[in-house]
C-alpha cells in the first residue's frame, strides 16, 4: 500500500477578483521507505504541494491519502492528530518556537504524545544532532545551522513514518548543509522513514531515488533513478 497517494489534487487561491491556480491535477503515489525529491522553479507550487501532502493545509479539489487517512475528510484537529502521529516536517526557516529553549522545542512533540521520558528522549535527540551542550539555549542564541539541527531533532522526535523537508539546506553554508543532508538520509536508511524533499539543488535531488519535476503547478516528469 502507498504511504502517500495524491489524486487529482488542485489548489486555487482567490486574490481579490482573480483566481490563482497554484496546483492543477497532480497525481502520484509514494511507497513506504521511498526517498524522493520534488524540484522545480521558484513559484512552481512545491511548498504548497508539500504542505498539502503533510496536512498543513487543504486542497481545493482532489484527495490526499496519508498513511491510510483521507485528509480532505478530516477537520483541522483530526489533521493535526495525523500530523502528530505520523509526520515530521522540516522547514527552510526552521520555525522553532522562540520562547522555548532548544530542549523544550524538541520536547513539544513528545509531550503531545504524553511521553513520560520526554526530557531524556529530547536530550538523546539533541545529542544525535551534536547539540546536547546547547540544550538550554533559545533559538536566537543559536546559529542557523544549529537551529536547523534542533528542528531536525524535533522532527525526528515522534519517530515519523514520513518526513517532509522543505529546502532544509537552503539557508545554510555547504558544510552545515552536508551535515543536515546526512542526518536526513541516514534516517531513511536506518529506520526506513519515507523522505520527501523539496529542493532547487539538483545535486541534492540526484542523491534520492526518484525526482518529481513540477512547473506551473503541474507535474512535468516523475523520474525513477
Ligand atoms: P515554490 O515552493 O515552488 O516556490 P509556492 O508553493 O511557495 O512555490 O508558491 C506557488 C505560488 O502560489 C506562488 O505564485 C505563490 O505566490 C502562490 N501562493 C502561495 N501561497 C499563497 C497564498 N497563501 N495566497 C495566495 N497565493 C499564494
Amino acid at each position: 500500500m502507498s504511504i502517500l497517494s495524491i489524486r487529482n489534487l488542485s489548489k486555487t487561491y482567490q486574490s481579490g477578483s482573480r483566481k490563482l491556480t497554484v496546483l492543477e491535477n497532480v497525481n502520484f503515489d509514494i511507497q513506504a521507505g521511498e526517498m524522493i525529491a520534488i524540484v522545480g522553479p521558484s513559484g512552481s507550487g512545491k511548498t504548497t504541494l508539500l504542505g498539502l501532502c503533510a496536512g498543513l493545509d487543504s486542497g481545493s479539489d482532489g484527495s490526499v491519502v496519508l498513511n491510510g487517512n483521507a485528509l480532505e475528510k478530516l477537520n483541522e484537529d483530526q489533521r493535526a492528530e495525523v500530523r502528530n502521529k505520523d509526520v515530521g516536517f522540516i522547514f527552510q526557516n526552521f520555525q522553532l518556537l522562540p520562547t522555548l529553549t532548544a530542549l523544550e522545542n524538541v520536547m513539544v512533540p513528545l509531550e503531545l504524545k504524553k511521553r513520560k521520558d520526554a526530557k531524556e528522549k529530547a536530550l538523546e535527540l539533541l545529542e544525535k544532532v551534536g547539540l546536547k551542550d546547547r540544550a538550554t539555549h533559545y533559538p536566537t542564541q543559536l546559529s542557523g545551522g544549529e537551529q536547523q539541527r534542533v528542528s531536525i531533532a524535533r522532527a525526528f522526535a515522534n519517530e515519523p513514518k514520513i518526513l517532509f523537508a522543505d529546502e532544509p539546506t537552503g539557508n545554510l553554508d555547504t558544510e552545515t548543509g552536508e551535515m543536515i543532508e546526512k542526518l536526513i538520509f541516514d534516517l531513511n536508511k536506518e529506520k526506513g522513514t519515507t523522505l520527501i524533499l523539496v529542493t532547487h539543488d539538483l545535486d541534492l535531488a540526484a542523491k534520492t531515488q526518484r525526482i518529481i519535476h513540477i512547473k506551473g503547478g503541474k507535474i512535468q516528469e516523475d523520474a525513477h533513478a
